[in-house]
C-alpha cells in the first residue's frame, strides 16, 4: 500500500472528526496544498500532529474525501475493505435470504464505512457506483472483497464522477457472467424489469422499497392514482397492484412510456386500462386543471434539479409550488405522497414547506406518516446528509 499524506484539520473542526464526522470539507482542512492525485492515502492529524484518522482525497460533492477509520492501529489494505464489505453483507443477512424481494443496497457509502461508493444487489449480480475519480483508485481491493466473500454471478459499475475529456460511452459490465436483460428482480414479491448497463439508471430506486409497498397495502385500494415524475412507473405498478381504480403515469422522458408498460407487462397487469403520459408535468397540470380533473392519490417524486426544454425545477426551489399544483387535483380526504431526495434541505424544511403550500392554498391538511431511508441504505447519526430520503404522506382536508 502507498504511504500516507499528513492532513491537517482546524482546531475548531476536531471534535467533530473525532466524534465520527466522516467527510472532508474544505472549510476544515489548513493544508490543501497537499492534495495532489485522487485516491492518495491521507493520515488525518489536528494542529498539534495528533493522530484523528486515516482516509483518501477524493473530490465529491462539497466534499475532499473521506475519513474510513479513527483507530491508529487500523490499515486501510485489503483486509479492511473486506472487514467493511463482511460487516455490511452481515446487516443484510435477512435480504440475502428473502426470495420475495432480490433487489436491494449491499453497501451504503459512509453508512458502512467507507463514503464514495455503494453497492446494490439485482439477483445475483452486484452494482457498483463509485462516486469519485478518488474512490475509483481503490477498485481492485473493492472489488476483490465482492468476489472473495459473496457469490456473486456478475459485476457492474458506474462510475458516478466527472470525467476528463469527453464522456464516451462505456461498457460497465467488470466481471463474471453477463446478465441477459431485462434482468427480472422481486421487491415484496412484485417484479422489477432491471437493466445494469444502460447509463446511470437502472430501472428502479431501491431506496423508495418501503413507500412502494406502503402505497400498496394501504392507500390504492379503489383510488385513482396520478403518479408524477413517473421514470419506469414503479409507484404505478404497486399502485395498479394494491387496487387502484386506475393510474396515470406522467414523465417527459420518451423512454418512460416503453419502460412503463414493460413494468406492467411483467407483473401481468393490463397496461391499456392504465394512463401513460409523456409529458411535462407541469404542462400536464394545466391540462388537468383546466379539464378540473382530480385523483384521490397523488404521487410527487422529483429529481432534485431537472431541466426541460421549457422548464427548469429545482427542489429547493420549487417545491412549494409543485405542492401547490398538486393540491389543487387533489380531491378532498385525498392524500399527497411528497417526497425528495434533494440533501440542500432537511425534514424540518420540506414540512415548512408542505405547510406554506396548503397556507397559501387556503386548503388545511394532517401529515399521516413519514418515510426516510429504508434499512438497507445504512446511515450513520455523525452524517446527517446521508439520510437525504424525505417521504411526507399528506392527507388534503375536505372543506
Ligand atoms: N419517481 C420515480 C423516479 C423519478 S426519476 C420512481 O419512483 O421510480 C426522475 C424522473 O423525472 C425522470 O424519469 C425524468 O425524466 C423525470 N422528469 C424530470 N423533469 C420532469 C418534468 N418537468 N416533467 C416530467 N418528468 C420529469
Amino acid at each position: 500500500m502507498q504511504s500516507e499524506t499528513v492532513l491537517k484539520i482546524k482546531t475548531s473542526f476536531v471534535a467533530k472528526y473525532k466524534g465520527g464526522y466522516p467527510l472532508l470539507i474544505k472549510e476544515a482542512i489548513l493544508n490543501r496544498d497537499v492534495l495532489k492525485k485522487e485516491g492518495m492515502l491521507l493520515q488525518i492529524v489536528d494542529q498539534q500532529n495528533q493522530f484523528i484518522g486515516r482516509g483518501y482525497y477524493g473530490i465529491q460533492n462539497k466534499g475532499f474525501g473521506w475519513i474510513l477509520t479513527n483507530k491508529k492501529e487500523e490499515k486501510i489494505d485489503q483486509q479492511f475493505f473486506n472487514k467493511k464489505l463482511r460487516s455490511a453483507i452481515n446487516k443484510r443477512a435477512a435480504f440475502f435470504q428473502s426470495t420475495d424481494t432480490t433487489a436491494f443496497r449491499v453497501f451504503n457509502g459512509e453508512g458502512d464505512g467507507i463514503g464514495g461508493v455503494t453497492i446494490d444487489y439485482f439477483d445475483g449480480y452486484y452494482v457498483i457506483q463509485w462516486y469519485s475519480e478518488g474512490i475509483y483508485e481503490f477498485r481492485e481491493e473493492i472489488i476483490r472483497a465482492i468476489t472473495d466473500l459473496t457469490e456473486y454471478k456478475g459485476i457492474y459499475q458506474k462510475k458516478r464522477f466527472a470525467q476528463k475529456g469527453q464522456y464516451i460511452e462505456e461498457d460497465d459490465f467488470v466481471k463474471g457472467d453477463r446478465a441477459e436483460f431485462p434482468l427480472l428482480v422481486k421487491e415484496n414479491g412484485v417484479q422489477f424489469a432491471v437493466y445494469l448497463n444502460e447509463g446511470a439508471m437502472v430501472g428502479v430506486f431501491l431506496d423508495q422499497r418501503d413507500v412502494r409497498l406502503k402505497i400498496k397495502e394501504n392507500y390504492s385500494k379503489g383510488k385513482t392514482v396520478l403518479n408524477t415524475f413517473s421514470y419506469t412507473g414503479a409507484f404505478s405498478v404497486f399502485a395498479a397492484l394494491g387496487g387502484a381504480t386506475k393510474t396515470t403515469s406522467v414523465d417527459v422522458a420518451n423512454r418512460s412510456l416503453s419502460k412503463t408498460i414493460e413494468q406492467f407487462s411483467i407483473n401481468e397487469i393490463d397496461y391499456e386500462a392504465q394512463d401513460i403520459i409523456v409529458e411535462d408535468v407541469f404542462k400536464y397540470y394545466k391540462y388537468a386543471n383546466k379539464k378540473n380533473l382530480t385523483f384521490d392519490l397523488v404521487i410527487l417524486d422529483p429529481p432534485s434539479f431537472a431541466r426541460t426544454k421549457k422548464t427548469t425545477f429545482s427542489a429547493a426551489k420549487d417545491y412549494p409550488d409543485l405542492l401547490k399544483e398538486s393540491i389543487s387535483i387533489t380531491a378532498d380526504d385525498g392524500v399527497i405522497v411528497a417526497s425528495t431526495n434533494s440533501s440542500a434541505f432537511d425534514m424540518k424544511k420540506f414540512k415548512s414547506f408542505i405547510d406554506r403550500a396548503f397556507r397559501e392554498s387556503n386548503s388545511k391538511y394532517k401529515i399521516l406518516e413519514e418515510f426516510s431511508l429504508p434499512e438497507d441504505f445504512r446511515t450513520i447519526p455523525q452524517f446527517k446528509e446521508g439520510n437525504y430520503l424525505k417521504v411526507v404522506f399528506i392527507k388534503k382536508l375536505g372543506k
